[in-house]
């Protein structure tokens, strides 16, 4: 589903933030991406969208070739979710409207479809009694679980997740990343930036460790926590576990 093949980027001349990037991630597969901060983890994920342009290497999403000139970036990005760590929501939007609104607009589905869709999303994330509410009225891991299920709604092939907890209250993370693990189960394709290494644990088919804009070390969670090889993971790993 996902291809990266010596990718580099650059911001500007000097900043070389994505280096000699491999790393394919298969239909239905888990990938947590971890490293300290300003290793490149949300560049590298945002590559995967087209939020971010590289200058060499190659990356294929779901067949489509980001290098190619005029790629169709509306019609990838329907195909690919993004939650991120801030919720986005639109504020004047209640909860039912922010999750039909692609759907309708973009997807082109009747108001009556996406809400049927967009009901049995909410209810599924566990806010089956909080549709009418606005942003406002919900608590942080409530909008989360908005944004995830609005992402949903455009039933996407390929979920991004880029620190989707780490702007939560400690009791809220749970019911975020419960509803993670049962995206993942469900065979949900998925990049997830994160620091929970319980989720990665728990969920992840590979974990990838990176560092200054390299990826350093990558691997089944077992043998990657287990018995990481290099001095820099195990030192990451110190400080997060
Ligand atoms: P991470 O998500 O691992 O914290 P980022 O991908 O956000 O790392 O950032 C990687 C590096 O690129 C950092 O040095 C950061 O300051 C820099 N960077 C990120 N976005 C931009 C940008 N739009 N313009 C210039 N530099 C950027
Ligand atoms: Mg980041």
């Amino acid at each position: 589903m996902i291809r990266f093949q010596g990718l580099n980027k650059w911001f500007g001349n000097a900043l070389h933030v994505l280096k000699d990037i491999d790393l394919d991630v298969a239909k239905g597969e888990v990938v947590v991406v971890c490293g300290p901060s300003g290793s490149g983890k949300s560049t590298l994920i945002r590559c995967v969208n087209g939020l971010e342009p590289f200058q060499k290497g190659s990356l294929t999403v779901d067949g489509v070739d980001l290098g190619a000139k005029g790629v169709a970036l509306r019609d990838l990005r329907m195909e690919v979710g993004f939650v991120f760590q801030q919720f986005n929501l639109y504020p004047h939007k209640t909860a039912l409207e922010n999750v039909t609104l692609a759907p309708i607009h973009v997807r082109g589905l009747s108001k009556t479809e996406a809400v049927e869709r967009g009901e049995a999303l909410l209810a599924k994330v566990g806010l089956a009694d909080r549709m009418n509410n606005y942003p406002s009225q919900l608590s942080g891991g409530q909008q989360q679980r908005v944004a995830i299920a609005r992402s949903l709604c455009m039933q996407p092939k390929i979920m991004l997740f880029d620190e989707p907890t780490s702007a939560l209250d400690p009791e809220m993370i749970t019911e975020v990343l419960d509803v993670m693990v049962s995206l993942a189960k469900e065979g949900m394709t998925m990049m997830v930036v994160t620091h929970e290494m319980g989720f990665a644990r728990k969920v992840a088919h590979r974990v990838v460790f990176m560092d200054q804009g390299a990826i350093v070390e990558s691997g089944e969670p077992a043998s990657f926590f287990g018995n990481p090889t290099h001095d820099r993971t195990r030192d990451f790993l110190s400080k997060v576990l």
